[in-house]
């Protein structure tokens, strides 16, 4: 995979060029905060795909509107990035099983459970780490630290 020095904030912004005429953005708040952070070294497809999946994600959790609060800081060595959802939240039951192939909790033919897998395995490729917090009916988190 080719990796090159890629401005992080870049490629988010290409990302939500992707999503924003979606319907399902239509009551979203959408809340971006960015950091000054130094250019990363990584494949920017595979980090858009990512930034994609957990948008994509975020959205499906509130089909009744909400906010979406993505924040990029630097912290020690790490870039780190934040993404927040006040969306229906995962169960404490499945927290285990979020980020294997497959895993979904979609109807049939609305989630293939390979988004979060692939952003595990693209995240890993990087040297980096991307974890989840939630709360049932109040939101999610997912934090993503990468190299510097
Ligand atoms: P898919 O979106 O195809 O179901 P993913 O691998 O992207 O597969 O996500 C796996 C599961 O993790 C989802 O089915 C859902 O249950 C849960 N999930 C992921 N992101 C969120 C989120 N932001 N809010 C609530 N649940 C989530
Ligand atoms: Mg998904």
């Amino acid at each position: 995979t080719e990796k090159t020095a890629s401005n992080i904030s870049e490629i988010l912004d290409r990302t939500i060029n992707l999503v924003k005429y979606d319907k399902r953005f239509k009551n979203i708040h959408l809340d971006i905060e960015i950091g000054d952070i130094p250019r990363l070294i990584v494949n920017p497809d595979q980090i858009q795909q990512v930034f994609l999946n957990l948008i994509l994600n975020a959205l499906d959790a509130m089909p009744e509107g909400g906010r979406l609060y993505i924040k990029i800081k630097k912290a020690g060595n790490f870039i780190e990035l934040i993404f927040h959802d006040t969306g229906v939240g995962i169960d404490e039951s499945v927290m285990d099983k979020i980020f294997d192939p497959f895993f979904t909790t979609k109807p049939f033919g609305k989630g293939t459970g390979l988004g979060l897998s692939i952003c595990y395995g693209i995240i890993r490729e990087h040297n980096g780490t991307i974890t989840a917090k939630s709360k049932k009916g109040e939101g999610t988190t997912f934090v993503i630290k990468l190299p510097i």
